[in-house]
């Protein structure tokens, strides 16, 4: 069994106090790995070795295209391990090997796609227009890296959130310090093997894993930290934007959501039974943007349940590395009490359960953190159950009557991170999103993340963007320069210099 380093200024290391602890695999409680169990100490290691390298090393000072070659060695590399990634990403997540597959594929996507945006940033001058003045003066803006940034993220998609966060970094000339969730720690380190393999410049990717109510808060309350990019939960994100207050640095906020998903009358059922499916119980619900509250016209309400329910009973849960299993795991054991929480709190508040919703241990899934996915009607907004994220397998179903109806039901949230309507009068659909006050919408679509297109949070889901120009240009800053060629000077005294000139008389 392989004992993971932390990886900071180029270097393999221990934990300063030398404590490790067990990763587990969610299927079958068995430990995979032993990972570092990392402190305060040690992110303060990290910290001084990513501020070292912004300041004094070649990082931020090399060419885009040099930056370029780097990301894209790491990369290849990544695709090059792609099976074994995807393997042990299942084993430390409980994610199956389609879901973990599919992350690996993009995980190296993704990161071949920062490699070619890192061209674009050189510290190359944009013309401010309308603003030269004649002859002699050049004004223009240029972005630069924001410095060192420490990024934190959770377990439900560990490879991939460590891509999203390095990635756009990197590209833009940052120094950085990962922490990855401790029930997720070992996709990330594997990255940070890479990082170290490849040869990459020492101390501009730090990798460290321990506990984020300790690492975290050092990260976020550093004075040489100068942003923090974190994805996790609303009440985390709330302390860590309290906590970066005092020190005023950039925040991005990838936090929770309740998404709803409206079904529209003329929907079609083809597509639209397996996508609400699809959106509620991908990876176990174990995700931000899933469409967690489904909103049905009161008519077609029992049939299209009916039909949910028929088709989530044929489902195999099992070890996420075997190929026929459709459902794995929840993350924790503390997650699946989490989650039986809720159904309980359902059951009390009054919705029906239209199936699932207890633990499942027959045979060998009693090692393991089984939840028989559940769907509850008979739910109203105001209840817990459509208020709260529960980030597990459990779906909350809504009635509408008039289409108004179904947009103020889907922005009563306090979040906004996505949403989605399934119709096939896409121009109504169309008018539908625009009015849904959400990051992202989806028509007949869930899920789909693309690194060209802006991903992020309206209300409490978040602050910022990740992806697309947008979330790349978050990791920087916007410096704006006044050039005079100091050839001629006007006039004019100090103290009138600003004094727009008096125009000839009319
Ligand atoms: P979490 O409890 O908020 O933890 C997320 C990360 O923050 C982990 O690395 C965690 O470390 C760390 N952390 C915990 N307390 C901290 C603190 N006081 N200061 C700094 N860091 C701290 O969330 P989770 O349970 O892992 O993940 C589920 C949540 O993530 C859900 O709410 C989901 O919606 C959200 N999520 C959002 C997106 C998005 O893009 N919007 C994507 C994926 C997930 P430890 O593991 O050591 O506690
Ligand atoms: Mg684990």
């Amino acid at each position: 069994m392989e004992t993971y380093k932390l990886y900071i200024g180029g270097k393999m290391v221990d934990a300063e106090a030398a404590k490790i602890y067990p990763t587990i695999n969610p299927y079958n409680g068995e430990t995979i790995a032993m990972i570092p169990q990392g402190s305060a100490g040690d992110a303060h290691l990290a910290i001084a070795a990513a501020r070292a390298a912004f300041d004094k090393g070649p990082w931020p000072r090399m060419s885009g295209a040099e930056r370029s070659e780097w990301i894209a060695k790491v990369a290849n590399r990544i695709k090059e391990r792609q099976k074994d990634l995807a393997r042990l990403e299942s084993m430390d997540s409980g994610g199956t090997i389609a879901k973990t597959g599919a992350d690996a594929f993009l995980a190296q996507r993704q990161m071949a796609f920062f490699a070619e945006q890192a061209k674009k940033y050189n510290g190359e001058a944009k013309e401010i227009e309308g603003l030269q003045r004649a002859g002699r003066a050049f004004n223009y803006t240029i972005r630069e890296p924001i410095g060192v940034c420490a990024q934190i993220i959770p377990w439900n998609f560990p490879l991939l959130m460590a891509v999203w966060k390095l990635g756009p970094a990197l590209a833009t000339g940052n120094c950085l310090i990962l922490k990855p969730a401790t029930d997720t720690p070992v996709s990330a380190l594997e990255l940070a093997k890479i990082f170290h393999e490849v040869g990459f410049p020492e101390g501009v990717v730090n990798v460290i894993t321990g506990p984020g109510s300790v690492m975290g808060k050092a990260m976020t309350e550093s004075p040489l930290v100068d942003k923090v990019a974190f994805t996790g939960s609303t009440e985390v994100g709330r302390e860590i934007m309290h906590k970066a207050a005092g020190t005023l640095k950039k925040v991005t906020l990838e936090c929770g959501g309740k998404s709803p998903n409206i079904v529209l009358h003329d929907a079609n059922w083809d597509i639209a039974v397996d996508g609400s499916l699809f959106a509620s119980f991908y990876h176990q619900g174990q995700v931000c943007e899933s469409g967690t509250r489904l909103l049905l016209p009161r008519d077609q309400h029992d049939k299209f349940v009916a039909e949910m329910v028929a088709k989530l009973d044929e489902l195999k849960l099992g070890d996420p590395l075997d190929p026929e299993t459709k459902v794995g795991p929840v993350i924790s054991e503390r997650q699946m009490r989490a989650v039986l929480d809720y159904v309980e709190i359902g059951k009390k508040e009054g919705a029906k359960l239209a199936c699932g919703g207890y633990r499942v241990t027959d045979g060998a899934l009693g090692k393991g953190y089984f939840i028989k996915p559940a769907i509850f009607t008979d739910v109203t907004n105001r209840m817990r159950i459509a208020q709260e994220e529960i980030f597990g397998p459990v779906l909350a179903v809504l009635k509408y009557g008039s289409e108004d109806e179904a947009v103020d039901i889907a922005n009563d949230s306090i979040f906004g991170l996505g949403g989605g309507v399934w119709s096939q009068d896409v121009d109504r659909a169309k008018r539908i999103a625009q009015r849904m006050r959400t990051g992202t919408v989806w028509i007949n679509e869930w899920h789909i993340l693309s690194e060209r297109a802006p991903f992020g949070g309206y209300k409490q889901s978040g602050i910022g963007r990740e992806f697309g120009d947008d979330g790349i240009n978050e990791y920087t800053e916007l410096k704006t320069l006044y050039v005079d060629d100091a050839k001629t000077r006007d006039n004019k005294p100090w103290y009138d210099m600003l004094v727009p000139r008096a125009k000839a008389s009319s």
